[in-house]
């Protein structure tokens, strides 16, 4: 679904990502791990283009999304992204923010746009707050709003970027959950995240970086039984 060749990223002379290569399958829950400043979070920036690769290809679903030609909201549409601080538009209702998109971006008429926001609240057990503000909501009702949202685009992939880790520790189980069962519906998800929990139990693959390169990837169980080098064993002994 995709494919990422030799990606770099620099912010001015800082070299963030050093030449990833990667392959990530339909129906695949990849999980990237790593130290704070590895670059996780600018790699799947750059996988939906909220950052402007400085060199290499990501083919998406058999498109060049770097090529300059790319219509890049046409790309963003079909890539849902869930962030750490939720980013829920304050001054509209839940159901609002579900709704938004699919109406502006995709012309759904308001009928089959609150239809489709339902049925997406009834999935992460938020019916009854439809017409609430996001600040009447606590930080993992936000989260699962957040989720909602995206999917209401239909994506064909889903990014997280630390989606749990501004939360409370009493409320990452139930995004944790909502995310599982996305992943066993075989919805195709790239999920940065410290919940080690997570990764060895949903994640087909996990990817560990560090100083902008993968630097050693494989089955959770590959990866967290046995890492084969040093600094993915490092880092293994500090946060398992
Ligand atoms: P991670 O998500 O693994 O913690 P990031 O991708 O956020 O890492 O950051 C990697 C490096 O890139 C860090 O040194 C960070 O300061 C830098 N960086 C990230 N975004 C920007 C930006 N927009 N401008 C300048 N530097 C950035
Ligand atoms: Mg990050």
């Amino acid at each position: 679904m995709i494919h990422i060749s030799n990606l770099h990223k620099k912010f001015g002379k800082l070299h963030v990502l050093k030449g990833i290569n990667e392959h990530i399958k339909k129906g695949e829950v990849v999980v990237v791990i790593g130290p704070s400043g590895s670059g996780k979070s600018t790699f799947l920036r750059c996988l939906n283009l909220l950052e402007q690769p400085t060199d290499g290809t990501i083919i998406f679903e058999g498109d060049s999304i770097t090529d300059s030609k790319n219509d890049i909201n046409k790309t963003r549409q079909k890539m849902g992204m869930v962030f750490q601080q939720f980013n829920l538009f304050p001054h509209m209702t839940v159901l609002k923010n579900i709704t938004l998109a699919p109406m502006q971006l995709k012309g759904i008429d308001e009928k089959e746009a609150t239809k489709i926001a339902m049925d997406l609240l009834e999935r992460v057990g938020l019916s009854d707050k439809a017409n609430a503000y996001p600040n009447q909501l606590s930080g993992g009702q936000k989260q699962r709003i957040a989720i909602a949202r995206a999917l209401a685009m239909q994506p064909d992939v889903m990014l997280f970027d630390e989606p749990t880790s501004a939360l409370d520790p009493e409320m990452v189980g139930e995004v944790l959950d909502v995310m599982k069962e996305l992943a066993s519906e075989g919805m195709t998800m790239v999920v940065v995240t410290h919940e080690m929990g997570f990764a060895k139990e949903v994640g087909d693959r996990v990817i560990f970086m560090d100083e902008g390169n993968i630097i050693e990837e494989g089955t959770p169980v590959e990866l967290f039984n046995d890492p084969k080098h040093g600094r993915t064993q490092d880092f293994l002994r500090k946060v398992l």
